[in-house]
């Protein structure tokens, strides 16, 4: 894809400070570095977002995530926890329109990720619930 930069980066043509790497894809530090270790892992078939990957590129990218979470979390002592976030679209904060991972190493509670889930529990009953949940199931039917 001509313009994308991480297209590029797989090329070569921007650098980048490289993790892993293999025919399918490329883990690099992301550039800014929310906590120290930050890595993007990305395919290297060029797609938007999750919702362009099919079974065959799912399998590719899903089953390499936990081998270099792993490896980033035993490169460092004082890792404890690590977030992996995947932004969809510029409303859920995807800046870059090359389908990414996060892998956020966590240090404590009070380093430098934030990420807030509000409950709306109590706005809920089970009926609407039981109705959202079926109109999702309509779309997952084969
Ligand atoms: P998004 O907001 O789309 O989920 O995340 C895009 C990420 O790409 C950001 O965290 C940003 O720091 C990172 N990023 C953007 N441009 C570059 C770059 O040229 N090199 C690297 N290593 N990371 C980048
Ligand atoms: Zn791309």
């Amino acid at each position: 894809m001509e313009n994308c930069i991480f297209c590029k980066i797989i090329t070569g043509e921007i650098p980048s400070t490289t993790v892993y790497e293999d025919e399918c894809v490329k883990a690099f530090l992301d550039i800014s570095q929310t906590t120290p270790g930050h890595t993007l892992v990305i395919p290297k078939k060029h797609v938007a977002d999750l919702f362009e990957y099919d079974t065959s590129l799912a399998a590719d990218v899903f089953t390499r995530i936990p081998k270099i979470a792993r490896a980033i979390k035993a490169s460092d002592d004082s890792i404890v926890g690590m977030n992996v976030v995947n932004n969809n679209g510029a409303v859920a904060y995807q800046s870059v329109f090359h389908s990414h991972f996060h892998l956020i190493p966590r240090y404590s509670k009070r380093d430098d990720f934030k990420m807030v889930f509000a409950d709306n529990s109590n706005k809920y009953s089970q009926e609407q619930l039981t109705e959202i949940a079926a109109q999702i199931k309509e779309q997952l039917k084969e």
